[in-house]
């Protein structure tokens, strides 16, 4: 993100607090994640009408049906994805954008797509205004990944299907981290999956409710 954006104290002091009450207060530790979600302006990301809640602990309404999700949950998934800086990360659903910019701050380079062009040049707008230069997104079906790139470091998938995309498995590079909702559109679990061996072992974090991830290894429109 661009040193030179400037913003109102009331912003900083709002996430601050996010950070303190909500992601750390449940069990957030790792640093890296705890100072992007201090530093990347959320209230950015939501339409204007909306930015007295940007930090408060609940998702939000970004149109065409979908939202930008709960903070904590962002954080969560996120520490889960176990960025070091150098990585090459997939997330599918960029949605506002504000989970992209959040992955760019803690890897080398995000790949993100999106099913709604609106929804995508909003967030392409936004990202590119705050400075960022290591984020590439394409509209599409994201549960097919991105193959032409493949494979990634870590994998995450900001919506909920009724199982893992195949090709988002096949495109995990050795050593990788997936993290991803699943279940039916009203029960999900947090599920994260890691490459060892060329095996791939799968474990269970925390009950969840996600828009749906429609696409060919999704649910059907
Ligand atoms: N990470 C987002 C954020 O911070 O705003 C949350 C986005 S929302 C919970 C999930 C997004 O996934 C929606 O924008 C939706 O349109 C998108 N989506 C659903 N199925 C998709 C697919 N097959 N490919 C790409 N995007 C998809």
């Amino acid at each position: 993100m661009k040193a030179v954006f400037q913003e109102p104290d009331i912003y900083r002091r709002a996430r601050e607090r996010m950070v303190e009450t909500q992601i750390a207060a449940r069990g957030i530790t790792d640093e890296r994640v705890l100072a992007a979600m201090r530093k990347v302006p959320r209230h950015l990301f939501v339409d204007e009408a909306l930015r007295d809640q940007a930090y408060a602990d609940h998702p939000l309404p970004i149109g065409e049906g979908q939202t930008i999700s709960q903070p904590y949950i962002v954080a969560l998934m996120t520490e889960a994805l176990e960025l070091k800086g150098d990585e090459k990360v997939l997330e599918v659903g960029t949605g506002s954008g504000y989970q992209t910019a959040i992955l760019a701050e803690l890897a080398r380079w995000v790949y993100s797509i999106e099913r709604y062009p609106r929804l995508l040049e909003r967030a392409r707008r936004i990202l590119e205004a705050l400075g960022y230069t290591n984020v590439i997104l394409r509209l599409g079906d994201g549960t097919k990944g991105w193959p032409e790139v493949a494979p990634f470091e870590a994998i995450i998938v900001t919506a909920a299907g009724p199982k893992i995309p195949e090709p988002l498995l096949e495109q995990l590079a050795e050593g990788g981290r997936l993290v991803m909702p699943v279940g039916d559109e009203w029960s999900q679990y947090l599920v994260k999956v890691v490459k060892k061996g060329g095996k791939f072992y799968r474990q269970t974090l925390e009950p969840v409710r996600f828009v749906k991830l429609v696409g060919e290894y999704g649910f059907k429109e």
